[in-house]
């Protein structure tokens, strides 16, 4: 192990310059049409939406999509505020615009749970589903799968490693550069969120980032969802992040950039962080 991070240690410091910081911005959970494209609802102010304000700041960045959302005629789910373009037209807009689209499963039901209901095997079989239709949308397969609460166990990652996935992790096993963000914005969704972190969520990414800094680490994958709170929250927070000297990347150039050949270890039971 410690031999692994060290080798990553000398391969991430000859890959990156010594002046060099990435964060790789990613969005989990979707594509929902009235996130990305904004929506009005009758007696509230208008939501904008997530692409308009990636162009604008000129960001690019990565989708973990749930693959059910790329079958025909899909709209999302009946929670969710309906606008006339499907999911699937959704995710074509997003690659066309630049952004990469990798995998967050087809069902998203957490894999222990998933391979409970469908037997040994079963939780591959989920992430293929959605690889391939992300390859219809993109023309080629996923590269990264974000697991659902990332939750997953070491024979499923190689099993997934096996068929060329990267699997990506919140475990503090991983080397932090590979070490996913949490920005905990799912807490703070909603009009009366209560377990939001005080004194807000752009406050609590940017004391990991500094946290982070302090040991020596400038690179940073954050973890969001395809929220409207985040959306609002991004408006202020990328201009920040690029105040601070921060390029944002999509995961493709993060992971040339960072280290191809990091290793990556996953989330025991005692990391996993709950409700995504
Ligand atoms: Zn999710």
């Amino acid at each position: 192990m410690k031999r692994w991070i060290a080798l990553f240690l000398s391969f991430a410091t000859a890959a990156v310059a010594a002046d060099q910081k990435l964060i790789a911005l990613t969005f989990d959970d979707g594509p929902r049409p009235y996130i990305l494209y904004g929506y009005t609802q009758p007696g509230h102010a208008s939501t904008p939406g997530l692409l308009d304000l990636l162009d604008r700041e000129r960001v690019k960045a990565t989708f973990f999509v749930m693959g059910w959302r790329l079958l025909p005629n899909t709209y999302g789910n009946r929670n969710e505020f309906k606008t006339d373009k499907t999911c699937l037209d959704a995710a074509r807009d997003l690659f066309r615009r630049g952004h990469e689209i990798e995998d967050h499963t087809f069902s998203h039901v957490q894999f222990k749970l998933f391979e409970k209901q469908h037997g040994a095997g079963s939780a591959v079989g989920d992430v293929d589903r959605a690889s391939e239709l992300i390859k219809g949308v993109t023309g080629h397969r996923a590269e990264f799968v974000r697991p659902p609460d990332w939750i997953t166990w070491d024979a499923l990652n190689r099993q997934l490693e096996g068929r060329g996935y990267r699997v990506l992790s919140i475990s503090s096993e991983n080397p932090l550069p590979m070490r996913d963000v949490n920005s905990a914005d799912y807490l703070c969704a909603g009009a009366h969120p209560v377990n939001c972190p005080k004194p807000s969520m752009n406050a609590f990414v940017l004391q990991q980032i500094e946290q982070r800094e302090k040991k020596g680490v400038t690179t940073h994958i954050l973890a969001f969802h395809e929220l409207s709170t985040t959306v609002i929250a991004l408006q202020t927070l990328i201009p920040e992040l690029k105040a601070r000297g921060y390029r944002l990347v999509t995961m493709q150039e993060y992971v040339r950039l960072v280290g191809p050949q990091a290793p990556v270890k996953h989330a025991a039971a005692k990391d996993r962080n709950k409700g995504l």
